[in-house]
């Protein structure tokens, strides 16, 4: 058995990959042992999930969502007092459509009796052009591709062969070949998606969710079918993140996006856009 990242022998790796990190609220999309070997496992949750998650975005989107971490902790929000002070403050979603708020320090909560003001800065999207959050969306894109495919018997070793993503590979991996893998984002619906779930007659609040798009059809050259473009994007609590796995460039994308009246693919049906993986 070899990694799909680094393609060494990863038989004896033992941890179990989480394709979207736990902290943001996915705790069923994972790829079992030995898909990811233990270092590269170790890699992306020290030197690029962690980066990502304690950015001002992500860490406010955790405290306002009340995302719990693996431990069980839900992270605090950032605020400020009037003095400049800095603070914390903990929102705990309690059952009748209200917040609690949790202040746990005696001098902030002074200031609340007294009519004070606490300001919590709001961060809307994460960054355009920043390193880590390209490797992030990259990682994530292979892994989802590995999990789409890995229905298919004997996968493992044709993924691992398959030097079309191998760029992107590099790229996430080792830091090899680009300054910065271009990725598109932008909000397509609000931060609270809800649904309803049919089999347990619920509303549920779609955390995340991911699909694969291929703008043109695959070019074929004898028996092997060739893509000029595999993008995928994913949407995390209204966010909507684009990546391409093939090469690393997105006008393609943006010219389906101004060709369709920019339109997620996430908010169509299967039919209306290609996504023909055949998989
Ligand atoms: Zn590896």
């Amino acid at each position: 058995m070899r990694c799909i990242f680094c393609k060494k022998d990863s038989s004896n790796s033992k941890s179990v990959e989480h394709i979207i990190p736990e902290s943001l609220g996915n705790k069923k999309q994972i790829l079992s042992k030995g898909i990811v070997c233990d270092s590269c496992n170790n890699y992306f949750a020290l030197k690029i999930e962690k980066p990502v998650l304690e950015m001002p975005y992500y860490v406010s989107l955790r405290g306002r969502k009340a995302i719990e971490t693996k431990k069980g902790k839900i992270p605090g929000i950032p605020g400020f007092m009037k003095n400049r002070n800095e603070t914390e403050l903990k929102v705990f979603p309690s059952e009748s459509n209200t917040l609690k708020i949790v202040v746990e320090d005696q001098d902030v909560w002074d200031s609340i009796k007294n009519y004070d003001k606490v300001y919590v800065p709001l961060y809307d999207k994460p960054p355009k052009d920043n390193l880590n959050i390209s490797k992030f969306v990259g990682k994530i894109a292979i892994e989802a591709f590995a999990k789409r495919v890995s229905l298919a018997e004997d996968w493992q070793n044709d993924f691992v062969e398959n030097d079309g993503l191998d760029e992107l590979r590099h790229f996430v991996r080792f830091g090899k070949g680009y300054t910065m893998w271009p990725y598109h984002i932008r909000r397509i619906c609000d931060e609270n998606q809800i649904s309803y779930d049919k089999k347990s007659n619920k509303i549920m609040e779609k955390m995340n969710e991911y699909d694969f798009f291929i703008p043109e059809k695959p070019t074929v050259d004898g028996e092997n079918h060739r893509l000029d473009n595999l993008y995928f994007v994913m949407a995390i609590m209204g966010i909507e993140y684009t990546i391409n796995l093939t090469n690393a460039g997105l006008s393609r994308y943006l010219k389906w996006l101004s060709d369709n009246d920019n339109k997620s693919i996430l908010q169509m049906k299967k039919s209306q856009f290609h996504s023909n993986l055949n998989i």
